[in-house]
């Protein structure tokens, strides 16, 4: 998908979203900002980011908007996610939190809400897709709810309703946090007495992986010969 953009002289910036350079959809105008961002920029960040214009993803960063405003530019704002799909890539493009700095936690329960919080009052806000308001957005609450085959549904289709929906179709409320605010710490480091690798003894007297719990076993057999160090290419 690539994403054009056009300002004529005195008429709102148009922009159009061309789906693999064939079938221009009906274009969007707006000069509406989300995230501090023009339409058009979130579009491309979306896209070099995720690797393709997924339609929830779009949807987040109005959440991500909506939440950020009601938190004020002034908190250092720690984020919940409670979905893995879409949502936690919403969060790591526009606010500073990230699953690498661990100011982003991700529960898996596929609601698609998320909360931005002061880490130090731990008060902050919630924001979810409220589907009573999709009622005006037939084609938004049908993908959401997996009502329609995605080849009924185009992408351009939906991504345009999405644009036009987004601000319209979440609720928000303040929240206290309860639980998941801390920080994960490592602890106690040692030496795992079977793989000799270093991991935190919270996980008992060997590495979880050697508990019998890993996700992979080893295979022995040769690594390819480009792979050995200070062979880059
Ligand atoms: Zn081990």
């Amino acid at each position: 998908m690539t994403v054009s953009q056009k300002s004529p002289a005195s008429v709102p910036t148009v922009y159009k979203i061309v789906p693999n350079d064939e079938e221009p959809m009906a274009a969007q105008t707006t000069e509406q900002l989300v995230c501090g961002k023009k339409i058009a920029t979130v579009l491309e960040l979306i896209q070099q980011f995720h690797g393709w214009t997924a339609p929830g993803l779009l949807l987040g960063v109005f959440m991500v908007d909506r939440a950020r405003k009601l938190i004020g530019p002034a908190v250092e704002a720690d984020a919940v996610v409670e979905t893995f799909h879409c949502l936690p890539d919403a969060v790591q493009l526009f606010t500073p939190c990230t699953l690498g700095n661990g100011w982003l936690k991700v529960l898996d329960w596929d609601k698609f809400a998320l909360s931005l919080y002061d880490r130090r009052t731990l008060r902050g806000y919630r924001v979810w897709l409220d589907l009573k308001k999709t009622r005006t957005y037939p084609d938004l609450y049908n993908w959401y709810m997996r009502k329609v085959p995605k080849k009924d549904l185009p992408l351009p289709v939906l991504l345009e309703t999405i644009l036009s929906a987004g601000p319209h179709v979440l609720s928000a409320c303040p929240v206290r946090m309860t639980d998941l605010y801390k920080r994960r710490k490592k602890g106690v480091i040692e030496i795992c007495p079977s793989c000799n690798e270093a991991y935190p003894v919270l996980q008992g007297r060997k590495c979880t992986a050697c508990q019998g719990m890993g996700y992979a076993e080893q295979m022995t057999i040769p690594l390819p010969d480009n792979c050995s160090p200070g062979q880059n290419s």
